[in-house]
């Protein structure tokens, strides 16, 4: 690790996985780190109660499973406790005439005091909604897929030898070995078994995007569970000034290829060794080196999960005909395998 006088510091707006693999990396590159984060704590997956598949981001209602919990607890039981603000909110930011520092002020949301948080680099990793990318980047917007997902969770802990369960056994006679995709015309259903007798179910329909007052109602109810999925077209940068986009907050892709947790990882990692190889003297050329890495491979990741879910949900596309599981060529199922993502199994030069 380098000699300094002075670590650089950086301000991670969000602590789910980017911002914590975040805070990894970049004390593992020899910075001071805080994670500004608006839940109230960590999140929990105790296997045999019912939060087990629940969302780590309320308000976005993201099906969290427990390998993701695990991971997460994984990477944060390393760091120094006092580094995350729980149950702090991030309002604005502003940086320093000399583009030296920047400025956070968050609000605890029990007391509602306001603290200002002042470092050298924020970092956003605050999910595809992120409030800084729409400060920094206005016309970055979401981009409704035209489909949404239902999911849940069956637990047949008490009733291993229904008929229920006995004719999804049947039907998938490997389920408990892998994930199990069964396409049909417009739509498809994901399944898996988790640990503890449960099955998690994920289906996904193409339907128009819901009235936004609709929408609302439907997300805040518990059970059912509903994600409209969105996406984003690739951004041109990923970083502006002392400010850099991670994960989510940079790329949101859709879930076909079930890749997100591993990007939020590789561009954190990425980001941590361009800061220690370049120097806090160098912020800009480290966030420079950072684009310049992780660019073109989630550019081209966003776009190829795009086409997957508009493949497999039946969306027209100008180049082909809708897909139609009873008559797919061997090419379009070869699309439609996870590994045929873009750089699925490159691990990025700077981390070798
Ligand atoms: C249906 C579905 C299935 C999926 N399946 C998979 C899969 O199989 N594999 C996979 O890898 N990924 C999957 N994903 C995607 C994955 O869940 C996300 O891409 C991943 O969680 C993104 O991580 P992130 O840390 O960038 O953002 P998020 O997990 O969204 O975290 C953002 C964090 O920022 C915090 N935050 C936001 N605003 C503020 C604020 N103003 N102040 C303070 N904190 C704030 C939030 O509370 C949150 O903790 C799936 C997603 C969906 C919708």
């Amino acid at each position: 690790m380098r000699e300094r006088m002075r670590k650089p510091k950086a301000i991670i707006v969000g602590g789910s996985i980017a911002g914590i693999s975040c805070a990894k990396a970049l004390i593992l590159a020899g910075g001071d780190v805080v994670v500004i984060e608006k839940t109230c704590g960590p999140p929990t997956g105790n296997p045999t109660g019912a939060g087990i598949n629940r969302a780590v981001d309320q308000e976005k209602n993201i099906c969290a499973d427990f390998l993701f919990i695990f991971l997460h607890g994984l990477i944060y039981n390393t760091l120094p406790v006092e580094i995350v603000f729980w149950g702090h909110l991030y309002l604005t930011f502003c940086i320093s005439h000399n583009k030296s520092t920047v400025n956070v002020k968050a609000k605890n949301l029990r007391t509602d005091v306001i603290i200002d948080v002042v470092g050298d680099l924020l970092v956003a990793a605050d999910g595809s909604r992120s409030s800084v990318r729409r400060t920094f980047l206005p016309d970055s917007k979401l981009r409704y897929t035209c489909y949404c997902a239902w999911s849940g969770v069956f637990d047949f802990s008490e009733s291993e030898n229904s008929e229920t369960i006995q004719g999804i056994r049947k039907a998938y006679p490997t389920l408990g070995n892998g994930v199990h995709t069964d396409l049909a015309p417009g739509t498809h259903i994901v399944l898996y078994e988790l640990m503890y007798k449960r099955l998690n179910w994920i289906w996904y329909i193409s339907q128009p995007e819901p009235e936004l007052k609709l929408a609302r109602v439907i997300k805040e109810t518990k059970e059912p569970f509903l994600n409209l999925i969105y996406d984003c077209d690739p951004l041109t940068q990923v970083y502006c000034d002392n400010v850099v986009f991670i994960r989510d907050a940079a790329h949101p892709i859709t879930p076909h290829c079930a890749r997100s947790t591993n990007m939020a990882i590789a561009d954190a990692a990425v980001l941590g060794k361009c800061l220690e190889k370049l120097g806090e003297e160098n912020l800009h050329s480290a966030l420079e080196e950072y684009q310049s890495v992780r660019l073109p491979v989630t550019t081209k990741q966003v776009l190829h999960s795009r086409r997957v879910g508009q493949i497999k949900l039946g969306l027209p596309l100008p180049d082909r005909v809708p897909f139609d599981p009873k008559t797919t060529s061997p090419e379009d199922c070869e699309i439609l395998k996870q590994r045929s993502l873009p750089f699925f199994d490159d691990v990025p030069a700077t981390l070798e």
